[in-house]
């Protein structure tokens, strides 16, 4: 029988963990401040920043909130960054996107301090991940992992297929498991013969935003599935949220991660971790 691989329950021990640095920080003097600019009122958006304002105090982390208007020129926006990235207060800075489309986003996340950058978009930290030289990791890309070394022994020699390309997702999550010494295959919309491609996987990552797009008869037994996709569907007069794999089809898999409850709630938690070591990398030149 497949196994479920818990992300809420790794989750909150993660955020445990984080704030145990924070304490042990804050004996030192330093209180990790994240600062969270929103820019306009998107509801998503909207939900996205209280939750994760919420668990950054919940950890003990000192937490600011920059909103400003959908109004806002690129300009301003720059200078706030530049403001905080000045900040010593401020270790970690995060721009939720999207951005209303006047701004160039590229633009604002390469302005932010690489050593402040816990989202792990800046060029600088990606080049570090695709180098293997250190450097703040992608939040989801990083809880896939977590989630990941609850099951997996021995990465060496696997063969991992990861489904997405994106930079926040599927472009990161492989180079880690690349560095773990898995052989890595990325796959994306235009892949052909994805079900043969995807049968090869010791290991899935699947970030497609494609709902159910993962069949039984894709998956090889004892694989290990990783299931990243949020998508809203319709279910009779309601809405729910479901994955990219066809969860109920997953029998003969080894493990896989369930939507929700998988890797959603490590994305926050990964934030709570990465501040906390930027605060640490920052501020004590040892660390
Ligand atoms: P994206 O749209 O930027 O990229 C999707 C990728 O999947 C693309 O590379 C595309 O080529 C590929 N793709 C799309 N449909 C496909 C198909 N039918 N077959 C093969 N490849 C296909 O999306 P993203 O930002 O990488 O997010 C992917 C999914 O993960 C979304 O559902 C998103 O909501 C979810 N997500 C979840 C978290 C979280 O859990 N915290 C974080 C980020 C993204």
């Amino acid at each position: 029988m497949v196994a479920l691989i818990d992300g809420t329950s790794l989750a909150a021990r993660v955020r445990a963990r984080a704030a145990e640095d924070a304490a042990q920080l804050a004996g030192e003097g330093i209180v990790p401040g994240l600062a969270v600019v929103l820019v306009g009122e998107d509801p998503a958006s909207e939900v996205y920043v209280r939750s994760k304002i919420r668990h950054t105090v919940a950890a003990g982390l000192k937490s600011l909130k920059h909103q400003l208007p959908a109004s806002t020129t690129q300009d301003a926006l720059l200078a706030l960054v530049r403001a905080l990235n000045a900040d010593d207060q401020v270790d970690g800075i995060l721009v939720q996107l999207p951005l209303p489309d006047h701004i160039d986003s590229d633009r604002v996340l390469d302005t932010i301090d690489p050593a402040k950058d816990v989202d792990g978009f800046h060029p600088v930290n990606v080049g570090r991940l695709s180098t293997g030289t250190g450097g703040l990791v992608p939040c989801t890309p990083l809880g896939c992992m977590m989630l990941l070394d609850t099951v997996v022994e021995n990465y060496r020699g696997l063969k991992a297929v990861v489904i997405g390309k994106s930079n926040i997702v599927g472009k990161p999550v492989a180079m880690l498991l690349l560095e773990r010494e898995c052989t890595v295959t990325v796959t994306h919309i235009a892949t052909r013969n994805l079900p043969d491609i995807v049968r090869t996987g010791d290991i899935l990552v699947v970030a497609a935003g494609a709902p159910g797009l993962v069949r039984g008869d894709w998956v090889k037994p004892g694989a290990i599935v990783i299931d990243v996709g949020i998508n809203r569907v319709p279910d009779g007069a309601r809405h729910i949220i479901v994955g990219d794999v066809a969860l109920g089809e997953m029998g003969h898999a080894h493990a896989v991660t369930p939507v929700p409850g998988g890797v959603g709630p490590m994305t926050i938690a990964c934030l709570l971790t990465n501040t906390v070591r930027a605060a640490r990398l920052r501020r004590i030149s040892s660390a």
